[in-house]
C-alpha cells in the first residue's frame, strides 16, 4: 500500500492530518495532497482535472465541513450543500479517473436518533435521523450510497468507514462551533487560568456518547484500504461511552479545574446515546489501541503546547 499513490483529500482537517502523519510514519513517498487554495473539491471541473493530472490509485476522502450540535443546526445549508458537494465530485471524478480504490469516511450520526445500542451497521436507514445534525448525516448517507452503488455497478472497491466521536491532536477548540470534547477542555482550561466559580456545560449532562483517539481511526483507515473484501461501510469506534457529565468530570481532573460544574438545559441534548458495534471491524483484525485517559492527557498536552507557543487555537479550516 505505501507504494502507491494515496490522494489524501481533506489534509488539513483532523482526521486528513492523521492519515497523512501515519502514512509518512509507515515511509510512504508519495501522499498526494492539495490545498483548498490549488483545489476546491466543490468545484466539479476543478476536481476532475486534479484526478486526470495526478491519478491517484488509493484516495482517503476525510474532507468535510464539520462541527458540532451547535455548528450543525446553526448553519444546516452550507453543511448539506459543502458536503454533498466535496462527496459527489470526488467519488465520481475517481471513477472517471480509473482510481481502483476509494475509503470515503462518514460519521455515526447517519444512524438514526433510536437506533439499538451498540449501534450496528444494519441501522441505516431503518428509522428517523437526529434533527440537529441532519444535514450532515444526509450528505454523508448520499457519499456511503453512492461509494456502495459504483462498486455494484462498476466494479470499483470504493467503499467507507463511519467513525464515533473523534478527539486528539488538529481537533477545532472553537468554543461555539466545535464538539464537546474540545469544547470542554478549552472551558475547563480557561475557568483554571481565570479561576472562576463554575463551568457551564451545555444540555442535561445524560447524553451517552464514545470517543475515538484519532490516530486510532487513522491505524483503522489504512487497516480498510488494505482489505481485499472489505465491508461497504463499517463502524470504528471503541464500543464503550461514557455520560456527558462524567466527561465533563473527567476533563476538569485533567486540567486540574477544582471549581462547580453546572449544566444548562436550554441547550439541546442531541441523540440521547450514541455508542457503536465494532463487532464487524474487530473481525477484519483491527481493534483501538489508545485508552481514553491517557489519549485524553496527550490531547490537554497538546492543546497547552498551542498556549506555550502563544498560538491562537486556530478555527477548523472547514469552518473557517
Ligand atoms: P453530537 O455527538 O453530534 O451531539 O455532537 P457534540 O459533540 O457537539 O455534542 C455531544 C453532547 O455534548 C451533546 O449532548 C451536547 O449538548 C453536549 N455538550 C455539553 N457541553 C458542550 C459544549 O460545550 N459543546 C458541545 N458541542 N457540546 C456540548
Amino acid at each position: 500500500m505505501i507504494e502507491k499513490r494515496i490522494f489524501v483529500a481533506g489534509h488539513r482537517g483532523m482526521v486528513g492530518g492523521a492519515v497523512v502523519r501515519r502514512l509518512k510514519g509507515l515511509g510512504a513517498q508519495s501522499v498526494l495532497t492539495a490545498d483548498r487554495s490549488t483545489l476546491d473539491l466543490c468545484r466539479q471541473a476543478d476536481v476532475e482535472r486534479y484526478f486526470a493530472a495526478e491519478r491517484p490509485e488509493i484516495v482517503i476522502f476525510a474532507a468535510a465541513k464539520v462541527g458540532g450540535i451547535h455548528a450543525n443546526h446553526t448553519y444546516p445549508a452550507q453543511f448539506i450543500y459543502d458536503n454533498l458537494a466535496m462527496a459527489s465530485n470526488t467519488i465520481h471524478a475517481a471513477y472517471q479517473a480509473g482510481v481502483p480504490r476509494l475509503l470515503f469516511l462518514g460519521s455515526t450520526c447517519i444512524y438514526p436518533r433510536l437506533a439499538p445500542q451498540p449501534i450496528p451497521e444494519s441501522a441505516l436507514l431503518t428509522s428517523p435521523l437526529e434533527t440537529t445534525n441532519e444535514a450532515y448525516a444526509l450528505a454523508k448517507i448520499a457519499g456511503l450510497k453512492m461509494c456502495q452503488f459504483y462498486r455494484q455497478q462498476y466494479g470499483v472497491l470504493f467503499h467507507s468507514a463511519m467513525p464515533t466521536n473523534l478527539y486528539g491532536p488538529g481537533d477545532n477548540y472553537h468554543p461555539q462551533d466545535s464538539h464537546v470534547l474540545p469544547a470542554l477542555l478549552r472551558r475547563f482550561h480557561e475557568a483554571k487560568v481565570q479561576q472562576l466559580p463554575v463551568v457551564t456545560v451545555w444540555g442535561s449532562g445524560r447524553p451517552r456518547r464514545e470517543f475515538l483517539h484519532v490516530d486510532d481511526l487513522a491505524a483503522a483507515i489504512l487497516h480498510l484500504v488494505q482489505l481485499d473484501n472489505p465491508p461497504d461501510w463499517v463502524n470504528v469506534g471503541t464500543g464503550v461511552d461514557i455520560a456527558i457529565a462524567d466527561l465533563a468530570h473527567l476533563v476538569a481532573e485533567v486540567v486540574g479545574y477544582t471549581g462547580q460544574i453546572e449544566f444548562d438545559t436550554s441547550k439541546p441534548d442531541g441523540t440521547p446515546v450514541k455508542r457503536t458495534d465494532i463487532s464487524l471491524i474487530q473481525q477484519t483484525g483491527w481493534n483501538p489501541q489508545i485508552d481514553f485517559r491517557t489519549g485524553l492527557q496527550q490531547t490537554y498536552e497538546d492543546f497547552l503546547q498551542g498556549q506555550v507557543r502563544g498560538l491562537e487555537i486556530p478555527l477548523s479550516p472547514a469552518l473557517a
